[in-house]
């Protein structure tokens, strides 16, 4: 009985129940999809395992190394045109630099101050200035009023500037003209002005100068450490003044200004020759130029698609041997499945002779071992049962049944090889009185002892059997009448001797027997009419008073 305060009854899940749910849900979809095998499911099982996680982790290791190679890339190019633009920035100055050298000079000076007193000097000194600087293709000094002084070049050549520049450059402004596109670096040029200043500080005309863009081709080719890099100097609106490392298209104004708009950080953008590329710009400070650093996309993207195209690589393969792998292990499993499979259709066909290797302790060996077992319980239980329908009981001698079938076969065995054999028929006398005196269970073992003897009495190839109540009839093959006759005489006999205990003190008594034999072919031709013809030879001893022999007449 449960006492009061006993704890609760805890409430356990019916047992297996989400067991049951997965198996029967999960099986049926897999069965709708035809993976319900054991081989399937082992693969696609391999298969997911594989292809999973390999896909995710290959899928995040391609995006961080592609977004840093992006990054990589950006940087080389944001680097590219700042650099670009700071060589220019100093290469112009330089050029302007020198240019005040010369415009200071007392050559100049004198010249415009004293007006022709040294007209003729001032040529010359351009000239010579000009041989030392080779950049400047022409050096020149011009008055206030816009009139031509002195000049290095021929007298054709002349400055082309656009607004009121000298108003400009009587502020103090340096005039930069546009830059004239030839067929090189070399061949662009530009031209160049500075005011000519006296120490008083006053506006003595301006300092004029072509200069040729050769110079900057050094600087900007220093900076090409990629062969994919192309250096543009360019105008806002995208025209090219100079190109290093490639052609010397502009870029589409859409593009610059973009590439403006992202103040140096890259833009990916379409160049005019329709080629995707990525690209930084820097302005040059002081000029409406800018320096445009760019890089097709595609080969800088070169060494991240082999990378994909290795991982898919390594995926296809690793599918591979995991495919295989996992195939071979179902085999494993799927072999021995099928072999049990085919041993139970053989036994459920009645073929109990079957025996399925099994080794290892693994879940299916255990199962074979379960069902060899299984089997050899079968096949014991079976032939129990077989011994027992044709055994008697009591004496443990074949049954009637048995008996029946044995003489048909015997029949059989005689017509094949013309040998004759025996029946004998033995029925024990008086046996109603024998149980009336000593009492039913005396008898019972009476007759145990009896088939005991009679055993004992014939050959192993003869057969002995219980007929009915204490009747006994005997089977023996290869057996002549005179070998019969002397066999039931001597069964007779030994009966006739032997003592049966009919009590727990020991009490012996004595029993006889009458029998009769008859053989096949000589008497009858069927079993019916053998046994037949034996129990009449019985039924003559007995009429002619027991304990004897009769053969068939
Ligand atoms: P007869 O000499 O003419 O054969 O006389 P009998 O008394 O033996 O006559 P019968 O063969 O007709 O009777 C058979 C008797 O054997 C009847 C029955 O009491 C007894 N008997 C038959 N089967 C068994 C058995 O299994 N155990 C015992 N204890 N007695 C049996
Ligand atoms: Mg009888
Ligand atoms: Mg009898």
């Amino acid at each position: 009985m449960q006492t009061p305060d006993a704890p609760p009854a805890r409430r356990t899940p019916p047992a297996g129940f989400l067991q049951d749910l997965w198996e029967t849900r999960a099986g049926r979809l897999l069965g709708r999809m035809g993976l319900d095998s054991v081989r399937t499911t082992i693969l696609t099982l391999a298969v997911a395992a594989t292809l999973i996680p390999s896909v995710a982790t290959s899928w995040i290791s391609y995006r961080q190394n592609r977004r840093a190679f992006e990054a990589r890339a950006a940087e080389r190019l944001e680097t590219a045109s700042t650099q670009g633009a700071r060589e220019v920035d100093n290469w112009l100055k330089n050029q302007l630099h020198d240019l005040r050298v010369f415009a200071t000079s007392y050559e100049v000076t004198e010249n415009l101050e004293r007006g022709g007193i040294s007209a003729r000097r001032l040529p010359e000194y351009l000239a010579s200035v000009n041989e030392r600087s080779p950049a400047f293709r022409a050096l020149m000094v011009i008055a206030p009023d816009g009139r031509t002084v002195a000049s290095s070049g021929g007298p054709a050549e002349r400055l082309q500037f656009t607004g009121d520049w000298m108003r400009r450059a009587r502020q103090g402004d340096r005039i930069l003209g546009d830059p004239v596109r030839g067929d090189s670096a070399a061949a662009t040029t530009m031209a160049l002005a500075i005011p000519i200043i006296n120490a008083s500080g006053r506006f003595l005309g301006v300092f004029g100068a072509r200069l040729a863009f050769g110079g900057m081709v050094e600087p900007l080719d220093s900076l090409l450490t990629d062969a994919n890099i192309r250096l543009l100097v360019a105008r806002r609106d995208g025209n090219a003044i100079l190109a290093r490392g490639g052609t010397l298209d502009g870029v589409p104004t859409a593009a610059m200004r973009r590439l403006e708009g992202a103040e140096g950080a890259s833009v990916e953008y379409e160049a005019s020759d329709g080629v995707a590329v990525l690209g930084a710009a820097a302005e040059v400070p002081g000029t409406e130029w800018i320096v445009v650093a760019e890089s097709p996309v595609g080969p800088a993207y070169s060494e991240i698609r082999e990378m994909r195209n290795a991982t898919v690589l390594l995926v296809l393969v690793l599918l591979l041997v995991v495919g295989s792998l996992a195939y071979a292990l179902g085999l494993l499993i799927v072999l021995p499945l099928e072999r049990l499979a085919r041993a139970a259709k053989q036994v459920q066909d009645g073929n109990l002779e079957v025996e399925v290797p099994a080794s290892g302790r693994g879940e299916i060996s255990q199962l074979t071992f379960v069902f060899n077992d299984m089997v050899r319980g079968l096949r014991e239980g079976r032939a129990n049962l077989e011994r027992l329908t044709v055994t008697d009981d009591l004496t443990g001698l074949a049954n009637r049944r048995f008996l029946t079938a044995e003489l048909e076969r015997e029949v059989q065995r005689s017509e094949r090889h013309g040998h004759p054999f025996a029946v004998l028929m033995l029925d024990v006398d008086h046996f109603k009185v024998f149980n009336d005196t000593h009492g039913h269970l005396a008898g019972d073992a009476a007759l145990q002892q009896l088939a005991i003897l009679l055993r004992k009495s014939v050959r192993a190839v003869d057969t002995v059997a219980r007929y009915g109540g204490e009747e006994f009839l005997l089977i023996l093959p290869e057996t002549p009448a005179a070998e019969a006759a002397k066999m039931a005489a001597r069964i007779c006999k030994a009966v006739a001797a032997q003592r049966f205990r009919v009590d727990a003190e020991g009490t012996e008594v004595s029993i006889t027997a009458s029998l009769g034999y008859a053989l096949f072919p000589k008497d009858a031709k069927t079993v019916d009419a053998l046994v037949e013809a034996a129990d009449q030879a019985l039924y003559a001893s007995k009429a002619a008073g027991r304990n004897r022999v009769t053969a068939a007449s």
